[in-house]
């Protein structure tokens, strides 16, 4: 039986900004294929005022506008209809700080549904509707539209047929807690730098083995803490043994 199909929606009053999000690359694809589908919402459409007003002055003074709660509501009343309740994202830079771990996380639920503020926010009373305030990071962006393509892109890149190839997934950075290896491709001699000869051999456990080694270099050079944070298996023991072994014959 086919899987069922992953529904993405967000709610946003600037929703074209999502237009270009699905048209190219593996996200194009994964509509093409029937794996996701997505849809941008217009939240002045939920509105019942006759100027669909979606924000207005805070109460309080002093502060600038903030987005009305009803309409937020009423899309997801209306989205839960079907009688499954989808699991809400809002982006906000006060959430849990978006990384690999919670894309994951996301990644396995079939409906989702993304809140964009705008201005300063949306109304605090929007709690109830929420599953999970999520943030791409400690900075302030004008809109939850960006915040929301990221973390979409993200999350679809686990979702099983998104990304061919899902060895290459998981050999990505973060997802076993290591950067990836280093990349190289033709020409094997670019201005007297050469590829590592190695990856030339054909000998796939030996460049499995070295891969391995890089990934946990890179990790160690690039992302210390990462690599701090680790609790090293004995293959990674003994990689990184070798791995000063050849250092100290390299310097000598
Ligand atoms: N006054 C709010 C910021 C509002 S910014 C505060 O200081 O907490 C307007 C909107 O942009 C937010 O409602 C949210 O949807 C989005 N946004 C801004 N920064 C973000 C971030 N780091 N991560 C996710 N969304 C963010």
């Amino acid at each position: 039986m086919m899987e069922q199909k992953m529904k993405i929606k967000v709610l946003s009053i600037f929703p074209n900004m999502f237009n270009t999000l699905f048209e190219y690359g593996v996200l194009k694809k994964s509509i093409e294929k029937g794996i996701v589908d997505f849809e941008a919402i217009n939240l002045r459409d939920y509105t019942d005022d006759k100027h669909h007003v979606t924000d207005i002055p805070g109460y309080g003074g002093k502060s600038g506008m903030v987005m009305k709660v009803e309409p937020f509501f009423k899309y997801y009343e209306e989205y839960s209809k079907d009688g499954e309740k989808p699991y809400v994202i809002m982006t906000s830079p006060q959430g849990i700080k978006f990384d690999n771990s919670v894309s994951r996380y996301l990644s396995e639920k079939k409906k989702l549904l993304f809140l964009c503020g705008r201005y300063e926010g949306i109304d605090a009373r929007i709690e109830k509707i929420v599953d999970k305030e999520v943030s791409i990071g400690d900075f302030v962006v004008t809109g939850g539209e960006i915040p929301a393509m990221l973390m979409i892109d993200s999350l679809l890149r686990f979702v099983p047929g998104v990304v061919g190839d899902n060895d290459s997934v998981i050999n990505d950075s973060f997802y076993n807690g290591l950067l990836d290896y280093s990349q190289y491709t033709k020409p094997y001699d670019f201005n007297g730098e050469k590829v590592p000869e190695i990856l030339l051999s054909g000998n796939h456990l030996k460049i499995e083995k070295y891969r391995k080694k890089n990934s946990l270099l890179n990790t160690i050079l690039k992302r210390k803490d990462l690599f701090i944070k680790r609790k090293l298996s004995e293959e990674e023991k003994e990689l990184l043994t070798e791995i000063i072994g050849e250092l100290y014959n390299n310097a000598k």
